[in-house]
């Protein structure tokens, strides 16, 4: 692990800029000191940048209409969530009949992308950050994974970090559902390395050229790492010093207490 000066001595040279939104950016409605500063500096840098979030709970307008009422100057082109590389997998698979166990908000992004939603004879089973989630649609289902019907996740987080404490993620339905069936999804969210990937290939930048910047180990820092990317982890959401202590599969570069810490930095 390296320390502020040498993230301070690198920083300056990097071209590009991913960050993890809840825990990194904002904890609920709840936005860290210095993220506006930030989003200025970057943009009269020129620098391009990017949010990641795998909480596929929203549409992509949803977050976008939450980051501007949090007074953020950002665009689509900012955003990259679980949904995007999902909904590219089913176009690619031409995919059109889809079981989505998902939100009402994510549900109109999906028919606004040209799904047929439905629970008679789908294609295939898309587990998101279903928030609805009813009995009545685990039984359907548990019933629809008794097959061979392909099954795919936006992501498999274990728990969402909210302003009163963890509540339950994909990865805890999907563990519900796993008890019933056996089965578990493809997974497209973070740490799944074409989330940033692909990004990185359309701005033809080089992996180490880049920096992200995110509170969890075993998603953003293991991403990072498989992407090849520079990665600091920030303490200000799931993650703690001794957690990263424990952790030898995925050490991060550097380790700040918050995004606030590289202000000064950047300012230079
Ligand atoms: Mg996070």
């Amino acid at each position: 692990m390296s320390s502020i000066n040498e993230l301070s001595s690198i920083l300056g040279k990097k071209k590009v800029f991913f960050f993890d939104l809840d825990g990194t950016i904002y904890l609920g409605n709840k936005l860290f000191k210095g993220v506006r500063e930030l989003i200025e500096i970057l943009h009269e840098k020129e620098l391009p940048f990017f949010f990641l979030s795998n909480n596929s709970s929203k549409s992509t307008s949803d977050y976008i209409k939450k980051l501007n009422d949090l007074n953020l100057n950002v665009t689509i082109n900012n955003l990259i969530l679980s949904q995007h590389p999902t909904i590219e997998y089913l176009r690619s698979k031409n995919y059109k009949r889809v079981y989505l166990l998902g939100t009402e908000s994510l549900k109109l992004e999906f028919q606004q992308e040209g799904f047929t939603l439905t629970d008679i004879n789908p294609e295939i089973v898309v587990l998101a950050f279903d928030q609805d989630l009813t009995y009545d649609k685990l039984v359907k289902t548990s019933y629809m994974l008794q097959g061979d019907l392909p099954y795919v996740a936006t992501h498999l987080d274990n728990r969402c970090p909210t302003e009163k404490g963890y509540i339950p993620d994909a990865g805890g339905i999907a563990a519900l559902l796993f008890k019933a069936t056996e089965r578990m999804p493809k997974v497209f969210g973070k740490p799944n390395k074409e989330m940033i990937l692909f990004k990185l290939r359309e701005l033809d930048i080089e992996p180490r050229d880049a920096i992200l910047f995110g509170d969890r180990l075993y998603t953003d820092i293991k991403m990072g790492h498989e992407a090849g990317i520079i990665t600091c982890c920030v303490l200000s959401g799931e993650t703690n010093i001794e957690m990263i202590e424990k952790n030898q599969s995925y050490q991060p570069d550097f380790i700040i207490n918050g995004i606030w810490d590289i202000l000064e930095i950047l300012k230079k």
